[in-house]
């Protein structure tokens, strides 16, 4: 079969890549058995930013975005999701998955570095889960699109460096080529490097290497976004559960062993930045979210899905002090795109988290993420119709060498915590050049991929010579204007500093 496009990955920047696409030619989505289920779609808690509230509008929304991202963000992609965003939500209004306060206006929820409550949700909290289903649900049953169960191993690039598609690892442990006109990248990011993480455990930046090793750019690795509230509970990586920011939005406290509340001085108190909330939740021995001044019953109506999630821990989210830590959360780092998406790969395109438009810079805004895979799945659409021609057939010979020298399981567990550790919410100089150093000998022995992306980062953290946003040294406490750009990575022209 010819496809128009072969998209990698099926959470949100997926399937809504693949939906789009798939009303003028025919799609094959490739992702893991369950990959809707095993991303960080389904696990979005807060809900997706838009400006529709009364005091609200996209200028606002815009000016709070660019502040969170602290000097990196590209102007321009924070303007297209701007005009963009009130389409972009629209049929899923339409379609009844937000709660409503009435049958004309959604309930507007708040989180950290928000000046207005803009945030939709659905109802009992688990807003992804809800998503993840809907788009899946319409993908399953469209008539163009093909899912194909398996991992993407390799793009398959021309002599010109032209992407054509993919070799697919399947669940049967066979190597196929997916040949097609268009390649959307749509994998996830790398937040689960960190051992300490909300993310699900694929989320390993696989595609940010399949870039790169293609020809593509990658950018501002060093930016990952700690979220301040995960349960702090001895789990494997990527079981651990993340305390939304919208419990802070709904009057949450954050407080010491003692009961004093963590970030009385700050003016923006529980809702200050995620930056600055992860540091100060992280300097204190013991951290804990806490619900009791506030009424049990509005709690449960609100967050009852999260309720017996936590209940399943043996924590009653409204009566028990809430133990949290850190962790890793959001890459804000990938691939560079231009604003429809495009990698520097001809064919290739990279959509959701596994990209970076530029729109997040330093700090992502909270629930600005869903917001832009839909925007860009949209535009990446666009670009193909109105520019791709070339057939989707490409001729293969036999399957390259594939196999990696150890399993990612394998290589978590050398991992261990490393990155946590060495490359957490504070960064030690000496820390950071020690966790240079043993990323550096497990490469030696494995060259696996994920230790390659690894290091990349570590290189990244270590060369940033300042704090800014996510990324905070204590060595470089402040930002320093000579910094205020990005670190490019790429093969044909290794690490470079370019000015914003
Ligand atoms: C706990 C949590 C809560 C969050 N809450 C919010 C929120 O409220 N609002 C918000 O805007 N953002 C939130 N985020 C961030 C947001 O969910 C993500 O940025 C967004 O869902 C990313 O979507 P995606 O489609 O790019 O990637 P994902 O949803 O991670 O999907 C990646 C897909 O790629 C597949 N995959 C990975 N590697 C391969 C490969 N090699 N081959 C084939 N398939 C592969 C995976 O199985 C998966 O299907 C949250 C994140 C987490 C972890």
């Amino acid at each position: 079969m010819s496809y128009r496009a072969l998209v990698i990955g099926e959470g949100i920047a997926g399937l809504a890549a693949a939906l789009a696409i798939a009303r003028e030619g025919c799609v094959s989505i490739c992702a893991p058995s369950n990959g809707w289920r095993r991303g960080s779609t389904y696990r979005a808690q807060g809900g997706i930013a838009a400006a529709l509230g009364e005091d609200d509008d996209e200028s606002r929304h815009l000016k709070d975005t660019i502040l969170m991202a602290r000097g990196l963000a590209n102007r321009e992609a924070v303007q297209i999701l701007m005009e963009e965003s009130h389409k972009a939500v629209a049929p899923m209004l339409e379609a009844g998955i937000f709660e409503m306060t009435n049958p004309s206006h959604p309930t507007l929820g708040r989180e950290a570095g928000h000046s207005r409550s803009r945030i939709l949700h659905a109802p009992g909290g688990l807003t992804g889960r809800a998503l993840a289903r809907h788009f899946y649900q319409m993908a399953v049953s469209h008539p163009r699109i093909h899912f194909v169960e398996g991992f993407s191993e390799k793009l398959i690039i021309d002599d010109q460096g032209r992407c054509h598609g993919s070799w697919i690892r399947t669940s049967s442990s066979d190597v196929m080529a997916i040949t097609a006109s268009a390649t959307v990248l749509a994998s996830g990011g790398y937040a689960a490097l960190w051992q300490m993480t909300s993310n699900h455990p694929f989320s390993v930046g696989h595609g940010l290497m399949l870039a790169y090793d293609a020809g593509a750019e990658l950018s501002d690795l060093e930016f990952v976004q700690f979220h301040p509230t995960i349960l702090s509970q001895d789990e494997p990586r990527g079981e651990a559960l993340l305390l939304t920011e919208a419990l802070r939005g709904f009057g949450a406290h954050l407080v010491n062993p003692h009961g004093e509340r963590i970030m009385k001085d700050h003016p923006l108190k529980e809702l200050a930045g995620r930056d600055e909330v992860a540091r100060a939740v992280y300097e204190e021995s013991e951290a804990y979210l806490t619900l009791r001044h506030l009424t049990p019953e509005r709690i449960y109506a609100h967050f009852g899905q999260l309720a017996e999630l936590l209940s399943a821990r043996h924590f009653d989210l409204a009566r028990d002090l809430l133990p949290v830590a850190p962790g890793a959360h959001f890459a804000m780092g990938g691939v560079c795109t231009d604003s429809f998406g495009q990698t520097r790969v001809p064919g290739l395109y990279a959509a959701g988290e596994v990209a970076n438009t530029g729109v997040h810079g330093a700090n992502r805004l909270a629930s600005n993420s869903l917001l832009e895979a839909l925007v860009f799945s949209k535009r990446i659409a666009e670009h193909i119709q109105k520019n791709l021609h070339l057939p989707g057939d490409f001729p293969t010979t036999d399957p390259p060498l594939l196999h990696e020298t150890a399993s990612d399981a394998e290589i978590l567990q050398r991992l261990g915590n490393i990155m946590d550790k060495d490359f957490g919410v504070i960064r030690d100089p000496h820390l950071m050049n020690q966790g240079l150093r043993h990323i550096e000998a497990l490469q030696y022995r494995y060259n696996h991929r994920i230790l390659r992306l690894c290091r990349l980062i570590a290189q990244s953290a270590l060369l940033r010579e300042e704090s800014r946003g996510a990324h905070f040294r204590l060595d470089f406490p402040a930002s320093d204007v000579k910094w205020a750009g990005h670190l490019v990575h790429s093969l044909s022209m290794g690490s470079q500093f370019r000015p914003a």
